[in-house]
């Protein structure tokens, strides 16, 4: 290998990746890794599956591409149709594109779109919240509230307004209710359409489990809920990121589900391509097609990879999997055996502040001080420290550092394959443990 390639580190030179198999990735050196956050939530079936494989060698056989400028497929029509059928209330149609991003920047597109096409052109902003990833494409970055993935692109993004997340271990007080402080945390979004005056926007978007900046932190009960509510009095729409929490991650298949909460759009990708095939969907309101369809008929946007036959294809066999193997009760059920189990381990230790999530989607936030919950000096660098020990110890794990204005702790985001046994969630645990008192 000559070295040409460049991914994102510059400086490291990660191994060679040759082969996986059940929980486990393989290098060239032949070392073993247990995929602990399936990459980054994206391997829910495991490396090895017979499904993905023989339906990628029988779509394969029979049609690898068509231009969705031409042609529809039979199995993107066929997904279309299936993730409709378990939908949130309300979703009717389906966009399928290569990725989170792209199905993040396709919801931006869409909410403007729609309301151009209704008569409120007026309405262009989104307000999204601090503290949050949405994709790293400009539209999509710009409703990111990550400052570090921000920061040096700004004068690229449109302007977003980002109110408070919902972080309970760090933000409810003392004393308030879960529900209390879900409410106050929702009626931010409230205040801030009357600061922006509520006809001008257009969108909120939020993840209901956050992932990739905060690690597995929840919304409350209730506050999606109230969120809706807030939407829906000032004709805003309703943006479930679920590109990460979706596809069964928590336990559900639509992480939303579990919150009986429905959005106008939601985005999915990660997990339904399981890895085999990069691929997202954006699932859509009747309303909001039905505008389209009966306006200008065409939604202004498109890419040449969107509608893939193959990656279809795979995610057809995803559901299938998911279904026929039971996998959402698995992901409850190993999902409870991991939090007891990272509980157990690592509940008492004095540098670990809070441990949470859902299913098998689950954070761990480390602290320098439990009592007062400061979080280590970012300049440490403790989750690059973590993620480099665990490595070496054959763990793939997703540490992230805290934000820079030092509220939010390193913390670790586990995601490990649906089909994770309960050897290989105590080798996770013992292998994370190991790498947290090995970095500190
Ligand atoms: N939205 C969320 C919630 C994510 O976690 C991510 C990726 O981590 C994205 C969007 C972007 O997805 P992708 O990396 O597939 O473009």
């Amino acid at each position: 290998m000559t070295g040409h390639i460049f991914g994102r580190s510059t400086r490291i030179s990660p191994p060679v990746a040759v082969a996986g198999e059940g929980c486990y990735l393989i290098d060239a050196g032949g070392k073993r890794y247990l995929d602990g956050s399936g990459g980054a939530a994206v391997s829910c079936l495991g490396h090895s599956n017979q499904r993905l494989r023989q339906a990628l060698h029988a779509q394969l056989d029979r049609l690898a591409y068509a231009h969705t400028g031409f042609f529809t497929s039979e199995p993107a029509e066929t997904l279309a149709d299936r993730l409709i059928a378990k939908a949130p209330e309300g979703l009717e149609r389906v966009y399928l594109v290569s990725g989170g991003s792209e199905a993040v920047e396709a919801a931006i597109k869409l909410a403007r779109q729609y309301f151009v096409e209704i008569g409120q052109s007026q309405r262009h902003r989104v307000i999204a919240r601090r503290q949050s990833y949405h994709g790293n494409t400009l539209g999509a970055l710009a409703a990111g509230g990550n400052e570090w993935r921000r920061v040096q692109f700004g004068p690229l993004l449109v302007e977003t307004s980002h109110i408070a997340p919902c972080y309970e271990y760090r933000d409810r007080q003392e004393g308030e209710s879960l529900e209390a402080y879900g409410r106050r945390v929702a009626d931010e979004l409230e205040t801030e359409l009357q600061r922006l005056g509520p006809d001008s926007v257009m969108a909120f978007i939020c993840e209901p489990v956050v992932g990739a900046t905060s690690g597995a932190v929840p919304a409350v009960p209730g506050y999606l809920r109230r969120i809706r509510e807030i939407c829906d009095r000032h004709g805003v729409l309703l943006i479930f990121d679920e590109v990460m929490c979706g596809m069964g991650r928590t336990g559900h298949l639509f992480a939303c589900d579990e919150d009986r909460v429905a959005p106008d759009m939601l985005t999915i990708a990660k997990g339904l391509g399981a890895g085999y095939q990069p691929i997202g969907a954006l699932l859509v309101s009747g309303a909001i097609y039905d505008a389209i369809a009966q306006g200008s008929g065409f939604f202004q946007h498109g890419h040449t990879y969107m509608g893939h036959p193959m990656a279809a294809a795979a995610a057809n066999a995803v559901l299938s999997e998911i279904e026929e193997r039971d996998l959402l009760a698995a992901v409850r059920r190993q999902g409870e055996l991991l939090d007891r189990s990272l509980r157990e381990r690592l509940g008492q230790h004095p540098h670990v502040g809070d441990i949470r999530g859902r299913g098998l989607f689950r954070g761990v936030e480390l602290v320098e001080d439990r009592g007062t919950k400061r979080p280590f000096d970012p300049a440490l660098r403790l989750h690059a420290r973590i993620k480099a020990l665990a490595f070496d110890a054959g763990l793939i794990c997703y540490p992230m550092g805290g934000t820079i204005d030092g509220r939010l702790g390193d913390h670790v985001l586990l995601a490990p394959p649906f089909i994770i046994s309960d050897a290989e969630i105590a080798e996770l645990v013992d292998k994370l443990a190991g790498a947290i008192d090995g970095a500190i």
